[in-house]
């Protein structure tokens, strides 16, 4: 039987088993033989950058994609045998935000703000300045004073503030206001031919959020907190798109709905026809 399948997912603590709950034995490897289906294109939706996204790969012996959207979405790599590139229509699609302005030409705009300290080069990439922020500093001050520059220069970016706790330090990025995973998935669609139909996507936490109460046909692992899983189902409420958000629960063909097997226990849910194919692998 053949399938046809946009098959999208996070990685940390969704396809990635690292979270502090118990992973179902044969959930990977059959997760594996779904990827290798001659009709699925996978995708992995990711904060990681591609260096992280390839030891991830190799730590836990996950198929290769044939997509990375990396860097919350700020950049999409296609990959074929082991071969890394660029996707430029997506650098195309979301350089519009930053009319223009290159990555240095948007960090001078910041020079008169001592506060931002540049990250390491390895952090940054042409649609993604990332700053430090010490964590006493007034970060909705500092983030207001830096929104009011780039209005001025008539520039769509989102500020992105979190907390690197191990670090202890603020982490900035600011990224064209298209890029996010939700506007990459869809792009992804478009270019790819796929639709609402057949594309699936699965996360567990709030940077997936936004993804879980789109349209597209969501799956939220089972692992998730249960704090995300409110949150979700209210979003996906909110949003008209309860029909298209499946929370995993485990149960399915004996496996316990956490990482892996939630993404599969989704596929299954939302389209049927895929447990045959489940099923008889392993
Ligand atoms: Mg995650």
């Amino acid at each position: 039987m053949s399938i046809r399948l946009l098959l999208c997912t996070d990685l940390d603590r969704t396809l990635l088993p690292n979270g502090p709950q118990t992973e179902s034995s044969v959930a990977r490897t059959r997760f594996g033989e779904l990827a290798a289906q001659a009709g699925v294109t996978l995708v992995y939706v990711t904060g990681r950058d591609r260096r992280l996204v390839e030891d991830a790969i190799s730590e836990y012996q996950l198929p290769l994609p044939d997509y990375v959207i990396a860097d919350v979405g700020s950049t999409i790599y296609q990959v074929k045998q082991q071969n890394w590139s660029h996707w430029n229509k997506w650098q195309d699609e979301i350089s519009a935000d930053w009319a223009g302005k290159s990555h240095d030409e948007l960090h001078a705009l910041f020079s008169e703000i001592p506060l931002l300290k540049l990250q390491q080069a390895c952090k940054q990439n042409s649609y993604k300045l990332s700053y430090y922020v010490a964590l006493d500093v007034d970060h909705k001050h500092l983030l207001s004073r830096m929104h009011s520059v780039l209005v001025s220069q008539q520039i769509r970016a989102n500020l992105i503030w979190s907390i690197d706790e191990p670090g202890a330090t603020g982490l900035l990025d600011v990224l064209p206001a298209s890029a996010s995973k939700r506007h990459a998935i869809e792009f992804l669609m478009k270019q790819l031919g796929f639709d609402l139909a057949n594309t699936i996507f699965a996360g567990d936490s709030g940077n997936d959020l936004e993804v879980l109460s789109s349209p597209i046909r969501s799956v939220l692992v089972a692992n998730a907190s249960s704090e995300v899983r409110d949150e979700a189902k209210q979003m996906a409420l909110n949003m008209g798109q309860v029909e298209a958000l499946y929370c995993a629960q485990g149960d399915f063909l004996g496996m316990n709905g956490n990482y892996s097997a939630g993404i599969l226990e989704g596929v299954a849910h939302f389209m049927p026809e895929t447990k045959e194919i489940i099923g008889n692998s392993t």
